[in-house]
C-alpha cells in the first residue's frame, strides 16, 4: 500500500523527471468484463479518462454505457473545490448500495482527489466500498493494480507523492471522431495560494515537441479537424526542458501540420509573451479564442494569491491580445471571497470585468484546500458575503456575454459541427472559431465538418443558426 503525503507532494526537483514509454501488456485478462468511467473536473481530467478506458480496453475490458450493467466502475475525480470532493463522496453512498446486490462489482478511485493525504485516509477508514485507489502519477500502472486486486481480491492503493514523469504511448480511446485532446505539459510550479494542482499533479513537465507534432501529424491522418493543446499553464511549455523552445514555436510546428483547427488551454497571464500573441494573430487555423484566467482585479489579493501579476500588466495583455487577434474571443476565471478580500477589492474586480467585457467567464466563491496556504489565512469571509459577491459577479459578467453573443448575430460563422444539440434533437450543434456553442438547423450529416452558419438568436450562453451551404 503506497498512500499520499502532501509534503512529499510540495518538494521539487528532488528527482530527474523520467520519459519512457507505456509497456505493460497483462494480457487479456478483463475476459469481456464490462467497465463504466465517471469524469469528473478539467479537460485534463477528460483526456485522463480516455486513456483509462484505452489501458482498460487493451486487457480486454469491454465499455458499458449502462453502470448497473458494470463489473468495474472507475471514478476519475477532482479535487479543485470542496464541491467536488461532495460530489464524489455522495456517489460512493450510491454505489455501495450496488455492491450490495453485486458482490463482484469493482470500484475504483482515480484522479487528483486520490493524491491528497485526507481524502485517502477517509477512504481507508470509511469507504471500505473502494476497491483500488489509484494516483495521477502512476496512472500507467492502473493495470497492474486492477490485475493484483482481482487476483489477491486485497484492496489496493498506489499513490505515489513525488513529481511525475512523462510516459508516452498510454493507450487511449478518445470519445470524439473529429477534436482531440493533446497533452503538451503537466503539472505546475505556480503554487498559487488557493489550488491544490500542484500536490496533486506534480511539478511541471513538457512532452518533448516531437512526440507533440508526431501526436497530432498521426491525428490528421486519423481524419480529425481540430486538437486542444491541454495544460494547468500550457503558456510555461518548454521551460523545463529547452533553453529556446516555446509554446510560440510549438503553436507554429502544430500548425504547419494542416490540422485544421488549433486550441490550447490554459494560459497563465504571467507566462504570455508577445511571441505568443504574435502566433495566434499569424496562423489562420489557430483558433482565436484565449482563456486567461484574471482571479481578481485586486493588486493586494493578487499578490495574496501569488498570482505574479498586477490587474495593470493583466489589462495590458488582455489589450494586446484584442488588438493584435482578429475576432477574438476572450473567457476567464474569477475567485471570489478570497481571504482578506475587502468589499473595494471585490469593486476592483468589477471594474475590470466591466473594462474587459469577457465573453464569458468562470466564477467561484473562494473554497479551501487542505494544507494550501490560503487555507491558513485567517481574515475569511464569511459564506453569505462570497455568496452575495459572486451573485453580484455574475450578473456582470452575463451582461457582457450577452453583449458578446449579441454581436455575432446576422454573421456567416465557421462551426465544427460536434453532434447532436441537447436542446433539440433535430438540430444539430457546434462551436464557432471563437469557442461559441451554435445551436444549429441543419441536418446531422454535417456533423465532423466544418461547415458556414447563419448565427440567426443571441443568448446569453449559446447561439442559434442556420446552416448555409
Ligand atoms: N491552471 C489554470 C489557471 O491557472 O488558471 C486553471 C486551474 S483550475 C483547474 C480552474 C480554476 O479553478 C482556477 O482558475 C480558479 O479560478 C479555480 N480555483 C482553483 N482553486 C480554487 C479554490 N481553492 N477555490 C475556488 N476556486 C478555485
Ligand atoms: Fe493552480 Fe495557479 Fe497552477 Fe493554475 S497556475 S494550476 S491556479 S497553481
Amino acid at each position: 500500500m503506497k498512500t499520499p503525503n502532501m509534503l512529499d507532494a510540495k518538494k521539487r526537483n528532488q528527482n530527474k523527471i523520467e520519459y519512457t514509454s507505456y509497456n505493460i501488456d497483462l494480457g487479456k485478462f478483463g475476459n469481456g468484463k464490462k467497465y463504466y468511467v465517471r469524469t469528473y473536473g478539467c479537460q485534463m481530467n477528460e483526456h485522463d479518462s480516455e486513456k483509462i478506458k484505452g489501458m482498460l480496453s487493451s486487457a480486454g475490458f469491454v465499455p458499458t454505457e449502462d453502470i448497473m450493467n458494470a463489473d468495474i466502475i472507475i471514478l476519475n475525480t477532482c479535487a479543485i473545490r470542496e464541491n467536488a470532493h461532495d460530489k464524489v463522496f455522495g456517489y460512493l453512498g450510491v454505489l455501495k448500495h450496488m455492491k450490495k446486490s453485486n458482490k463482484d462489482l469493482l470500484i475504483g478511485i482515480c484522479g487528483c482527489m486520490a493524491q491528497e493525504e485526507v481524502v485517502v485516509n477517509e477512504i481507508l477508514n470509511k469507504y471500505k466500498q473502494v476497491d483500488f485507489v489509484c494516483g495521477t502519477h502512476n496512472l500507467d500502472n492502473l493495470l497492474s493494480i486492477i490485475k493484483e486486486k482481482m487476483d489477491t481480491k486485497k484492496r489496493q492503493i498506489e499513490v505515489l507523492s513525488y513529481e511525475g514523469d512523462v510516459v508516452e504511448n498510454i493507450p487511449v480511446i478518445r470519445e470524439s471522431k473529429y477534436s482531440a485532446w493533446v497533452d503538451i505539459i503537466y503539472g505546475c510550479d505556480k503554487f498559487c495560494t488557493y489550488c491544490i494542482v500542484p500536490y496533486t499533479r506534480g511539478t511541471q513537465r513538457s512532452r518533448h515537441h516531437e512526440d507533440i507534432v508526431s501526436e497530432v501529424e498521426d491525428l490528421v491522418k486519423n481524419g480529425y479537424k481540430e486538437v486542444t493543446l491541454l495544460g494547468q499553464n500550457v503558456n510555461a511549455y518548454g521551460k523545463d526542458i529547452y533553453n529556446d523552445y516555446t509554446l510560440a514555436n510549438l503553436l507554429e510546428e502544430v500548425a504547419k501540420t494542416g490540422i485544421e483547427r488549433v486550441r490550447f488551454v490554459t494560459s497563465h497571464p504571467w507566462d504570455f509573451t508577445d511571441e505568443m500573441v504574435d502566433v495566434i494573430a499569424k496562423y489562420d487555423n489557430v483558433m482565436p479564442y484565449i482563456h486567461l484566467p484574471l482571479q481578481s482585479g485586486s493588486n493586494k489579493i493578487l499578490k495574496l494569491m501569488n498570482r505574479r501579476y498586477t490587474s495593470e500588466d493583466y489589462l495590458k495583455l488582455y489589450k494586446q491580445i484584442r488588438s493584435k487577434v482578429k475576432d477574438s474571443s476572450v473567457t476567464t476565471d474569477i475567485i471570489v471571497g478570497f481571504p482578506g478580500e475587502t468589499e473595494e477589492d471585490f469593486e476592483e474586480t468589477l471594474k475590470l470585468v466591466n473594462e474587459c467585457k469577457f465573453d464569458g467567464a468562470f466564477t467561484f466563491a473562494f473554497s479551501p484546500r487542505e494544507n494550501t496556504p490560503a487555507a491558513k489565512m485567517t481574515d475569511v469571509i464569511p459564506e453569505d458575503v462570497k455568496m452575495d459577491r459572486l451573485h453580484r459577479l455574475n450578473e456582470v459578467v452575463n451582461k457582457y456575454s450577452n453583449e458578446a453573443n449579441q454581436r455575432m448575430l446576422n454573421k456567416i460563422v465557421k462551426c465544427l459541427v460536434t453532434g447532436v444539440s441537447e436542446k433539440d434533437e433535430n438540430k444539430v450543434c457546434g462551436y464557432t472559431e471563437n469557442m461559441k456553442l451554435v445551436n444549429i438547423d441543419g441536418p446531422k450529416s454535417l456533423i465532423g465538418n466544418i461547415v458556414n452558419v447563419k448565427i440567426t438568436d443571441a443568448k446569453s450562453f449559446s447561439l442559434d443558426g442556420v446552416y448555409v451551404e
